[in-house]
């Protein structure tokens, strides 16, 4: 077992509506270990983006504690988190907003390199920023250009390029090829992982999209309504979900080996609210095993043999 680069330990994400309280994120226990793969995958509005906002501190926690390589980050103050925002990079979903329309490539790339101190000596810095761009197929002739002129993937590129540039140790990529092509997809994720393995990052992916999270997690978790209902391998969850709800989520996307099936179990009705979510297990309205138990007693996050981690009482 490697070394964890990242844990929350409970963390809470909670926001005050003319409603009631918002449970954005309800109570998250996570380890990922340095040099893997994370995915996170759970519907639009299940709490994935603001998880990675309150890791990275950009929104307070409501509780729960954020160690970051073994050190509590949980109160570190704006500049002291300025000083640690070196080590972890952010990669956004649409990259036509994520890259300032008036900023030259060279400016966007150039910029952290500045802010962080780690601009080489002068004249230096367009070699580094030609690197950056090198290693995502780019050419040196984009450093001149502003974002308008980029294709979409080249765009996203420009993005991974800029996370790369401080030479962060963990990344979050926030549904990183959702606006683009299938084929351009393709391209950017495997400049990801080729990045991955050259420079030993962590990587922590968040999407809807299982099948992407099927190609680029070592690690997967499933997130429901604030919570995250199973954890563990890759291989053991695609092969063997055991979560009602991850079981449902599977069954509804075409499995890519026909000899490969899961009991299917079809995800009915609507997502409850964040606001006041159901008591006890909170997918009970939509489980076909639920009983008087799942109504009442919230299940615990448990270790299985197999070493995953799911919440369910059946287990
Ligand atoms: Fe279904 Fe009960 Fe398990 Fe929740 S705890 S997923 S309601 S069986």
């Amino acid at each position: 077992m490697g070394s964890t680069l990242l844990e929350v330990r409970n963390l809470k994400k909670h926001f005050p509506s003319t409603a009631g309280w918002v449970k954005a994120v309800d109570g998250i226990d996570l380890k990922i270990e340095k040099g893997k793969s994370f995915g996170l995958v759970g519907e639009s509005g299940c709490g994935k983006s603001t998880l990675i906002r309150v890791m990275l501190k950009l929104l307070e926690p409501t509780a729960g504690q954020i160690f970051f390589d073994g050190q509590e980050i949980t109160g570190y103050s704006f500049k002291e988190m300025r000083a640690l925002r070196k080590e972890m990079g952010m990669v956004f979903e649409d990259p036509h907003l994520a890259l300032n329309p008036r900023m030259t490539v060279f400016d966007i790339i150039s910029r952290p390199l500045k802010i962080h101190g780690l601009a080489r000596k002068k004249g230096d810095l367009t070699v580094q920023v030609v690197e950056l761009l090198q290693s995502m197929g780019l050419q040196t002739e984009h450093m001149i250009r502003f974002p308008h002129e980029l294709s979409g993937g080249q765009k996203q590129r420009i993005g991974v390029a800029r996370a790369l540039a401080v030479e962060p140790q963990l990344i979050f990529l926030d549904e990183p090829t959702s606006a683009l092509d299938v084929s351009v997809q393709t391209k950017i994720l495997k400049l990801l992982e080729k990045a991955r393995q050259e420079r030993d990052l962590t990587f922590f992916f968040i999407s809807h999209d299982i099948n992407l999270i099927r190609v680029v997690a070592d690690i997967m978790g499933v997130m429901y309504l604030g919570k995250i209902v199973e954890i563990g391998p890759k291989e053991l969850l695609l092969d063997d979900p055991h979560h009602p709800y991850t079981r449902g989520l599977f069954s509804a996307v075409p499995e890519p080996d026909p000899d490969h099936s899961i009991t299917e179990i079809q995800l009915t009705g609507e997502v409850p609210s964040p606001v006041n979510p159901p008591p006890g297990c909170n997918f009970n309205p939509r489980c076909p095993h639920a009983d008087d138990r799942c109504r009442v007693e919230e299940p615990e996050f448990r270790e299985l043999a197999d070493g995953r981690r799911v919440a369910c009482h059946l287990y």
